[in-house]
């Protein structure tokens, strides 16, 4: 990790990168049941323990036959029922078919089912209706999945659909990383909890409400830590006691380059931290670094500057260190409805919303405000307008890159 010139920007890439390049998973592995690890990071891989399905089996409702050895299509002889639990014992006799369910398995002798809508039947005969071919209708074993194949690897964050696809195979406790503990505070003396009264010149602190929310969507266990005045000896007391009981601290307002002194110092006093200015806008200044045992993330006071650095540089850091690997957001191309200012020299993340016109082609319409303290913009919009750093401004109907505000962020 190294730290830049006071005077110089350092690219959002390079950043991210430096940042990722110091951090590993810090959470220790524990067996919890599927019940409790939606959300949670799979600290092993996993192979199917078995086939899948686990036996040749129907996927309609009809009648099983062997394909090779039926002789005519009709006066077919019906020799028992193969129901899902209840198979047919022993071998269908040549010739001669099985009532079979979706899901029961296939009798031995048999190798093709034939749904029921293309069957007559008169007490225990039937006549097949319509041509057939050999295996339709039959769901081989491990079709899906064979014994020992890899289903999920460490690292996955686990979901619906992976914990429906263990259970599938059996499985009943994984082992996963246990939550990273991210302790939150707020800095300045300007900030008032909402519900409180406000006196001249306060404000309320949105920018806590947000990230809370933000770090329970990426299954963070977070410790409110509450409004910090800016006072030294309560800001030291305050980022020691975060160190202690978390593996991360984040801290917006207060951490700006050339402001609130203290802030600065206290955390420099305590720990090795990095005051950056980057190249993204909202959110140039940023601070990075650890405390004595916790990682420290430092976001600039204005609440969209601190949710876009939130982000583009705290997210994926604690993707690597809650054991998980931070995949890149999806990014569309859309066409702009309004023209959009902007200086070259930073990467801009402006706030926009993107919609289908009435030929199908998407477009995006640029939030009205695009000031770093104007949160409107943030609630109203579904996606950010990302405008590389040394673009200049765009006019109506060029095409502009969108990032679609994922699961987290919406
Ligand atoms: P700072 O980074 O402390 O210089 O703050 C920059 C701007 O963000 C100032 O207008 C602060 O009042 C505002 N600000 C700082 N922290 C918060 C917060 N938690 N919620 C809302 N606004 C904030
Ligand atoms: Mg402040």
């Amino acid at each position: 990790m190294g730290c830049c010139d006071k005077t110089d920007l350092i690219p959002l890439e390079q950043a991210r990168t430096q940042m990722l390049d110091v951090l590993t998973s810090c959470c220790s592995p524990q067996t919890l049941p599927l019940n409790e690890v939606d959300g949670m990071i799979l600290a092993q891989d996993i192979c199917a323990p078995l086939d899948i399905p686990p036996f040749d089996n129907s996927s309609m409702d009809g009648y099983a036959i062997d394909h090779a050895s039926l002789i005519s299509s009709s006066g077919i002889k019906i020799a028992g029922d193969s129901f899902a639990g209840h198979p047919f014992t022993g071998s269908c006799p040549v010739g001669e078919a099985v009532r079979i369910m979706t899901g029961a398995p296939l009798p031995a002798g048999t190798d093709t089912v034939i749904m029921q809508e293309e069957v007559e039947r008169t007490g225990d005969q039937i006549q097949i209706l319509s041509d057939y071919q050999q295996g339709q209708n039959v769901r081989p074993r491990g079709q899906d999945l064979k014994q020992g194949e890899k289903l999920l690897e460490q690292g996955n964050r686990l979901n619906a659909r992976s914990i429906q696809l263990l259970a599938s195979v059996g499985i009943d406790r994984v082992c996963v990383y246990r939550p990273l503990k991210v302790a939150l505070l707020s800095s300045g003396d300007e900030l008032k909890d909402p519900g409180s009264v406000l006196s001249a010149g306060e404000i309320f602190d949105s920018n806590r409400a947000g990230l809370k929310i933000l770090l329970q969507r990426l299954h963070c266990e977070c410790l409110d830590f509450g409004i910090i005045p800016d006072d030294k000896p309560q800001l030291r007391q305050a980022f020691l006691d975060a160190n202690e009981q978390a593996d991360v601290v984040i801290s917006s307002g207060g951490v700006s380059v050339g402001e609130a002194d203290y802030t600065r110092d206290v955390l420099q006093e305590l720990g090795s931290i990095h005051f950056w200015k980057i190249a993204l806008k909202p959110g140039k200044p940023f601070s990075f670094g650890k405390l004595p045992k916790a990682w420290f993330f430092g976001l600039p006071g204005n609440p969209v500057s601190a949710m876009v650095s939130f982000c583009q540089l705290v997210r994926p850091a604690l993707d690597k260190l809650a054991g998980t690997s931070w995949q890149s957001p999806i990014q569309l191309q859309a066409k702009v409805t309004h023209p959009l200012r902007k200086q070259p020299g930073r990467t801009d993340y402006q706030r926009g919303y993107f919609f289908r016109d009435q030929q199908g082609k998407l477009c995006v319409t640029p939030a009205s405000l695009q000031c770093s303290g104007a949160f409107r913009s943030m609630a109203t919009a579904n996606c950010f307008i990302v405008l590389p750093q040394e673009q200049g401004s765009i006019d109506t109907g060029q095409q502009v890159t969108v990032e679609p505000f994922d699961g987290v962020l919406s």
